[in-house]
């Protein structure tokens, strides 16, 4: 289970675990945040399963949001500044500023609902 959310945070191939999903590591470059690779390279599992397959993401992305939103009230409730004056715009400027994380996240989180691990898959070549 571990090494699954490790592997969802990661965003490597469900099935291998060991290639990208993305061609550009770093999701803060806008001109390719969109940008996968068709197929694993590792393995050649399909990253688009079927047509439009990641409008099914944006449920796991509202989930991300939320999981945001619960741990922004938890710090600044340590911190105690749990204000509604200090919480929204807190949430809202770190949605904005991790929004290409979350849309990443959100497609891998995705992706590993439907494909499976085969490790004996990531052991060949
Ligand atoms: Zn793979």
């Amino acid at each position: 289970m571990i090494g699954l959310i490790i592997n969802i945070i990661r965003m490597r191939c469900p099935r291998c675990r060991k290639a990208p999903l993305y061609t550009q590591p770093n999701p803060y470059n806008f001109r390719r945040l969109f940008e996968m690779h068709e197929q694993c390279p590792h393995c050649g599992q399909p990253y688009e399963i079927e047509p439009n397959f990641y409008y099914g993401a944006m449920y796991a992305s509202y989930a991300l949001a939320v999981a945001l939103f619960v741990a922004v009230l938890v710090i600044l409730t340590i911190i105690g500044h749990n204000e509604v004056e200090v919480l929204l715009p807190t949430y809202f400027i770190s949605l904005v500023v991790l929004s290409p994380v979350l849309f990443r996240l959100s497609r891998s989180l995705w992706i590993h609902f439907f494909v499976k691990h085969d490790p004996e898959l990531a052991e060949k070549k």
